[in-house]
């Protein structure tokens, strides 16, 4: 990635403030700014405390070691993640609680006590080690929403073996890829799993991922659905066969907490997916505190995270964070339009859930259904609110907080990434006044900061590069077998600073806003744009629920904007809102903004993570083409998105 030209202009200007209600803040895990001014004085030494909460079975003899780019955390230290995550939490009122309330796509229910949930990670833990999987191995878990993949995960901590969960979207190339790049020699899949009413034969997929590619030895199969399979002999072998012959209890491994956890190959966004690995004491101590304090977890609470696992978010959020706490979790296998678009209000109501934890994406998803199926239910139970994988709009912010949260409830928006393991720059509910559209301040003990190209500062409300500057614990360890590439990634372009690849300013209180990804900036006659903010000034007009910009070579201006809107539903495109639109643009945030061409649109082009894909849309419409498309996750989303702009333009004329 090539960083050019100096900082970016920020246009947008939200005023609105959220101060945390006197209510919440009399319950709230952090009530005032001590938790956050001792964390500044001695960043390490917070951290340490926070470890101090984990189970250890050997204390650490340094805090952190850090040689530049490569950081080590709680270095000499011995502890298990899995006996984090369950055992400890058996010897008390915990025991007994709800780790996991579980509904499937067709509307099964299950629910696992922490004591059910360490039976089956036991007996998993035995079956992986009966296939002959030992400490360090790589495990490839391509599962479904349902309670086997988290007990796969925990197997793998407890014993030792890296884990790497690949999406259940994914298509049999990127098995094969990453299978291969992990040298698995287990594969654990499903029969298939439920997706708006239909099955995906996610063992079949596996069939084709590995045919012919030898270092697989073992697939595991968990029944889920009943669709019919062919199980290759020696090769392939039930989950639950194996499960009713193995023994009750594993003990769980010493680990190092420099030993690697698992990788995770990123989503692939801007470019050839990442091996993405993480330590074990570092990462667990990161997660375990941010879901702590971030979603000020109370022992009652039902904890929703609507992400995958297969995503970094699953992994710190629904997997590692919540359980290391012995918080209860609630799983949800489909889609959230199945069989009606109100299918998370009605389960929030039935359980209770207390917090939510999901992407903007899906909040202008439901924007745009409309408000109807959120007001069939009662969302009463929620009490927190929150969001990741995107900035998100002000507009799509407010709607969240009024139409799911009642008014009541605070957002936390959090801004991290799939290498950070954790979330890094947060709002803390309890004590933080909330702006719509920020992701407000950085977590304490984290040190973030916004400069240009050399490194230096930026001033204040000017946008720039996103920055980490000094170690965190749940930091990526490097890139699996990879390091070179780690190093010119992360470290090449900021000297002795972590290059987030994000464009973010920091406002007159020190409050963060994310402007999108760096190389998503437009160059318009010297002014340099972030696409977050012309986005965001079309989604604030009422009858848009989603948009996205680009940039496109033009020989007096550089580049000029265009734009890709998505109407709320019930809504006409015509010339006249065309009009307004790009008006509406230019009263909102200036007429430098102001789109040269403004398409309408039914769907945005999107990543299998829910990411608009800006870099190939640019790419196209810049007529350049994409050379290499093995670079991208999906090579065939070039021509998918090729086909979207044809439509796009052909609705035009
Ligand atoms: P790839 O790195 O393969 O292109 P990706 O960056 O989409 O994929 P993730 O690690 O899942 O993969 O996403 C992290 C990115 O998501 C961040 O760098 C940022 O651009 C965006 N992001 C996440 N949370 C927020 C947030 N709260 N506000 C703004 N942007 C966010
Ligand atoms: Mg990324």
């Amino acid at each position: 990635m090539v960083v050019s030209g100096a900082t970016i202009d920020s246009l947008l200007k939200e005023k609105e403030q959220y101060p945390p209600s006197a209510a919440f803040r009399k319950k709230a895990v952090v009530k005032d700014d001590a938790f956050r001014l001792d964390a500044a004085k001695d960043p390490e030494a917070f951290w340490a405390r926070m470890a101090k909460e984990l189970a250890w079975i050997a204390p650490w003899s340094k805090v952190l070691e850090w040689n530049l780019p490569f950081a080590k955390w709680f270095v000499g230290g011995k502890l298990n993640v899995s006996a984090n995550c369950l055992d400890r939490h058996l010897s008390g009122a915990r025991r007994n609680k709800a780790a996991i309330v579980w509904e499937g796509e067709p509307g099964e229910r299950r629910v696992l006590t922490y004591h059910d949930l360490w039976r089956e990670v036991n007996r998993f833990a035995n079956v992986l080690k009966g296939l002959g999987v030992k400490k360090g191995d790589r495990v490839t878990i391509y599962l479904p929403m349902i309670p086997e993949l988290p007990v796969a995960l925990l197997a793998c901590a407890r014993i030792g073996a890296v884990h790497s969960v690949i999406f259940g979207g994914f298509s049999a190339r990127a098995i094969r890829d990453r299978a291969a790049d992990a040298e698995s020699h287990v594969i654990v899949t499903a029969d298939g799993g439920y997706r708006r009413g239909a099955v995906l034969p996610l063992k079949k997929i596996v069939d084709e991922a590995i045919d012919g590619l030898d270092v697989v030895r073992h697939v595991v199969v968990f029944r889920r659905t009943g669709v019919e399979v062919t199980m290759r002999e020696g090769r392939d072998r039930w989950w639950h066969e194996l499960m009713t012959k193995a023994d009750g209890e594993c003990a769980a491994e010493s680990m190092d907490a420099t030993d690697p956890l698992f990788i995770l190959y990123t989503s692939g966004t801007t470019g050839k997916p990442k091996g993405i690995q993480h330590s074990t004491g570092g990462y667990l101590v990161g997660v375990a505190t941010t879901t702590r304090y971030v979603f000020d977890l109370k022992e009652e609470d039902l904890f929703w995270c609507t992400a995958d696992i297969g995503w970094v978010t699953g992994h710190s959020y629904i997997v590692y964070g919540p359980l290391a706490n012995g918080a209860s979790i609630f799983m949800y296998e489909g889609a959230p339009d199945w069989p009606e678009p109100d299918r998370f209000w009605r389960m929030i109501e039935e359980y209770d859930i207390t917090t939510l934890y999901t992407a903007p994406t899906a909040i202008r998803a439901f924007m745009r259904w409309g408000d109807e199926y959120p007001k069939r239910h009662d969302l009463s139970s929620l009490r927190l609110l929150g969001t990741v994988g995107e900035p998100i709009n002000p507009e799509a912010w407010r709607w969240y907080q009024k139409t799911i949260g009642g008014g009541r409830c605070p957002i936390v928006d959090t801004w991290w990434q799939t290498e950070t393991g954790m979330i890094l720059i947060t709002p803390l509910p309890g004590i933080t006044t909330l702006k719509p559209g920020s992701a407000t301040f950085p977590f304490p003990g984290v040190s973030a900061e916004v400069v240009d190209e050399k490194g230096d500062p930026v001033p204040v409300n000017k946008g720039g590069y996103l920055v980490i500057s000094k170690p965190w614990p749940a930091m990526l360890q490097t890139l699996y077998k990879d390091p070179e590439r780690f190093k010119q990634v992360y470290w090449s372009q900021i000297p002795g600073k972590y290059f987030t690849g994000d464009g973010a300013r920091v406002d007159e209180d020190g409050c963060f806003w994310l402007m999108g990804r760096i190389d998503d900036v437009i160059n318009v006659a010297g002014h340099r744009i972030g696409t977050m903010e012309v986005e965001s000034a079309l989604v604030s007009h009422p009858k848009v629920a989603e948009a996205a910009v680009v940039g496109r070579p033009d020989p007096l201006k550089g580049q000029v904007l265009v734009a890709y809107v998505v109407l709320k539903r019930g809504e006409a495109g015509s010339d006249s809102l065309r009009q307004e639109l790009r008006e509406h643009v230019r009263r909102e945030i200036g007429a430098i903004a102001a789109p040269e061409a403004l398409y309408i649109t039914d769907k945005l082009p999107k990543t299998r993570s829910g990411k608009i894909m800006r870099r190939v849309i640019r790419s196209l419409v810049s007529g350049q083409e994409i050379g290499d498309t093995t670079t991208l996750e999906d090579p065939g989303a070039v021509d998918e998105v090729r086909k979207w702009l044809a439509e796009v333009e052909a609705r035009k004329s």
